[in-house]
C-alpha cells in the first residue's frame, strides 16, 4: 500500500502520458520506432552525486534527468521516453518524493520526454536511476568515432562552472555556477541542430580533458587544444583569474557538447548556431598524430591539471 502511495506521489506531477502508455502496468507499452533508438542509463546517488545539505529534492530530480538527457543530446537524438527506478530510505517523507517528481517532471515537459514506468525499492540511501530513450533517423546518430583529421573542435556554452559551483556550495558566492552544479541544462536543441554538420560528438560529463581523449581515441586521432580559446564565464574568470582554464579543462559535470566539424561545414554550422542562439566556440582541431596536445597562446605546451593521468601527449 505504501509503495502504491509513493508511486502515485511521484508520478502525479508528470500527468497522464498517451504515448508511451504507462506508468501503472507491468510493462511500459511503447510503439516501435520508425528510426533508431538511442538508449542510455545513469544513476544519481546520495552521498556520491548529491548531499541533502546542498541539494533540494527538486534539484536532484532535475539533475538525474538532465545527465541522461545530455547523453541523448550528444547523439543528436530527440527524447522520447524514460524509466525511473528509485531507491528510498525507510520512512522517506512524502514531501521529498513529491519534490523529486516536481523537479524531474518540469524538465521532462520542457524536453518533450515522457515517463513510461519505473520501480521503487527500499535502500540505505537515496538513489535515482534513469533509463532514457531518444530517436534518430536510421544511421544518423552522432557517434564519438566519426571524426576526421583536420576537423575543427567546438564546445557549447562555458566550461568549468559546475566545478566552481561545487566548490562554492553552502556559500552565497557564485550563484550562477552553483546553479550549473545543481541544475545542468542538457544541450538537446544543439544536438539536433548539429546532426547534419558534426562528424563526431560527446557530452562533457567528466571534464573536457577526459572527454576529448575519449572522442579523439574513438576516432583514432589526436587533438590540439588551444587553452586560451576555452569559453569561460564571468564568474569563473573572476574567481580563478589565471588558473580558470584548469577547471575548464578538468572540472567535469559541464554537460556541454564537444563537437567535431569538418572545415568545409564549419561556416554553415556557425551560421546555424548563431541564428538559433546557440553559443559555440572553436577550441582546436583533430590531428592525424595521436595524443592530445594542449597549447597556450604562443603554441607552447601547458601542463594539464593533476588527476588526469591519461591526458596524454603533454
Ligand atoms: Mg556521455
Amino acid at each position: 500500500v505504501r509503495e502504491r502511495e509513493l508511486i502515485q506521489t511521484f508520478t502525479r506531477p508528470f500527468g497522464v502520458a498517451r504515448a508511451p502508455r504507462g506508468p501503472g502496468d507491468d510493462c511500459a507499452v511503447l510503439p516501435p520506432s520508425r528510426g533508431e533508438l538511442c538508449v542510455t542509463t545513469d544513476a544519481v546517488v546520495e552521498g556520491v552525486h548529491f548531499t541533502r545539505r546542498h541539494f533540494t529534492f527538486e534539484d536532484v530530480g532535475h539533475k538525474a534527468l538532465a545527465v541522461n538527457l545530455s547523453d541523448l543530446a550528444a547523439m543528436g537524438a530527440r527524447p522520447s521516453w524514460f524509466l525511473c527506478a528509485l531507491g528510498l530510505p525507510a520512512r522517506t517523507p512524502d514531501g521529498e518524493v513529491q519534490a523529486l517528481g516536481r523537479g524531474m517532471s518540469r524538465l521532462a515537459r520542457a524536453s518533450g520526454i515522457a515517463l513510461a514506468g519505473g520501480n521503487v525499492t527500499r535502500a540505505r540511501e537515496w538513489s535515482v536511476t534513469l533509463t532514457c530513450a531518444g530517436e534518430v533517423p536510421p544511421g544518423r546518430a552522432l557517434l564519438r568515432g566519426g571524426a576526421g583529421a583536420g576537423d575543427l573542435l567546438y564546445v557549447s556554452g562555458t566550461l568549468g562552472d559546475a566545478r566552481l559551483g561545487l566548490a562554492r556550495l553552502g556559500t552565497r558566492r557564485c550563484p550562477e555556477a552553483q546553479a550549473r552544479q545543481r541544475r545542468p541544462s542538457p544541450r538537446l536543441a544543439l544536438g539536433l541542430l548539429a546532426r547534419p554538420f558534426a562528424s563526431a560528438c560527446i557530452d562533457l560529463s567528466d571534464g573536457l580533458a577526459t572527454d576529448l581523449v575519449r572522442l579523439s581515441e574513438a576516432s583514432q586521432l589526436g587533438a590540439r587544444l588551444e587553452v586560451e580559446r576555452l569559453p569561460l564565464s564571468a564568474e569563473l574568470s573572476r574567481e580563478m583569474r589565471g588558473t580558470a582554464w584548469r577547471w575548464a579543462l578538468g572540472g567535469g559535470e559541464d554537460y556541454e557538447l564537444l563537437l567535431a566539424i569538418s572545415a568545409r561545414r564549419a561556416a554553415g554550422f556557425e551560421r546555424a548556431c548563431r541564428s538559433a542562439g546557440e553559443r559555440v566556440t572553436q577550441i582546436g582541431r583533430l590531428t592525424a598524430e595521436r595524443g592530445v596536445r594542449c597549447l597556450d597562446g604562443d603554441d607552447r605546451p601547458v601542463r594539464a591539471p593533476a588527476g588526469f593521468g591519461h591526458f596524454s601527449g603533454i
